[in-house]
């Protein structure tokens, strides 16, 4: 008989145990506790939250839930109401736990070991994770100018690939593809790859460059587009998404989706948010004006950054003998009661930091803990 270890996270397969932890942005709560600080003098740019927080509709409609916690989350309204509102059938709507839920949901429906995905160099980190914890193989395309080149995804595509992830704008560079270079992608994928077009920041896009990606399903059934509440509309902590497809990748979607994968208060609050269009408007306006206050006092500390076309920005830090500042900065960021979120690591960007769009005071705190940790204090 062959000897079984004892020890049975040895037997966990080895594509679970080479799954490197997602590193989330650090709470407040725990800076904190780590420094004896007043979580009110801390500011926290790390996670792409949205800074004015939830729809006061939203946050009605939670309260107005509660009585009913005791029952099962039941899923058709806020199917419906995304439906009527995107001129959608209900059947071609999956709800997730977030989005991230649905990019996991696309990994179990589509991928497994002998098959592979591919994605692009500094795209968003579930990408990897859904891709390793089905025992599936990544196909890493790199990069041009910090963003998606699909033509070289377009070719990297091989016999066993069943899944290319994109994100547009990407998180954490902020780039963005158009939707001529979108479309051109998607006639150049053999139909049978699954192509995740994953817009969590679609509504930060300004009217003039956004595009209709739900006209594209109707020729391209190969085609999912994944969106959340967890961004412009304020709702992270509650965690819901919704994925746009063909009915019958929505049919398989739903096999491997939990039953009851969407909770009562997100399901109650998003439907309430979804209604929302001023507080969206809201977001939109002061997102623009934070991403310039940020640009601007990069420029003055004479800092590079990538323009970004969601609600946060990746800021370069110039080398030092060489060596790349990103996390070093990070960490007297942290001692200054400024959060924000490190990119070497898995996202191959170790000479930047990501910072998120924050109200104007934050993004002036962080700004001059910025000047102070980089000696440019003026
Ligand atoms: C934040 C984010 C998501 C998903 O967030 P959820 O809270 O799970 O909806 C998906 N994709 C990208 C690129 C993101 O930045």
């Amino acid at each position: 008989m062959n000897a079984i270890p004892n020890d049975p996270c040895e037997l966990a397969p080895a594509h679970i145990r080479a799954i490197a932890p997602y590193q989330p942005g650090k709470p407040i709560t725990e800076l904190a506790r780590e420094l004896g600080l007043e979580p009110e003098s801390i500011v926290k740019l790390a996670s792409n939250e949205n800074p004015l927080g939830m729809s006061p509709k939203a946050r009605a409609a939670i309260e107005a839930a509660l009585p009913e916690l005791h029952r099962y989350p039941d899923n058709f309204e806020l199917t419906q109401a995304i439906a009527r509102r995107l001129d959608m059938p209900m059947e071609a709507i999956v709800l997730g736990n977030g989005s991230n839920d649905l990019l996991e949901m696309v990994a179990s429906v589509f991928l497994g070991q002998g098959r592979s995905a591919v994605y692009s160099q500094h795209a968003f980190a579930v990408y990897p994770l859904a891709t390793q914890a089905r025992g599936a193989r990544s196909i890493v395309v790199p990069a041009k100018d910090y963003g998606h080149d699909l033509d070289a995804m377009a070719r990297a595509i091989e016999a066993d690939t069943r899944v290319v992830f994109i994100a547009n704008p990407n998180n954490p560079t902020g780039t963005m593809l158009t939707a001529d270079e979108l479309q051109a992608f998607l006639r150049k994928v053999p139909p049978h790859v699954v192509v995740v077009l994953d817009e969590a920041y679609n509504e930060y896009l300004p009217d003039e460059l956004n595009y209709d990606s739900r006209a594209w399903l109707g020729r391209h059934p190969n085609l999912v587009i994944t969106r959340t509440f967890s961004k412009a509309y304020g709702l992270a902590g509650l965690r819901v998404g919704y994925a746009l497809c063909d009915k019958r990748v929505a049919d398989l979607l739903n096999r491997v989706r939990q039953p009851f994968n969407v909770n009562n208060l997100a399901l109650v609050a998003a439907r309430a948010a979804l209604d929302d269009a001023e507080f969206v408007r809201k977001t939109q306006a002061l997102n623009r004006e934070g991403m310039r206050q940020l640009e601007e006092g990069f420029r003055k500390l004479g800092l590079a950054w990538i323009p970004s076309y969601g609600n946060f920005v990746a800021v370069e830090l110039p080398r030092t003998d060489g060596a790349s500042q990103g996390a070093a900065v990070y960490q007297k960021l942290l001692r200054e009661g400024g959060i924000v979120r490190p990119v070497g690591g898995g996202y191959e960007m170790p000479d930047h930091l990501r910072v998120t769009v924050g109200l104007p005071e934050e993004n002036a705190r962080f700004l001059q803990a910025l000047a102070k940790v980089l000696g440019k204090e003026s």
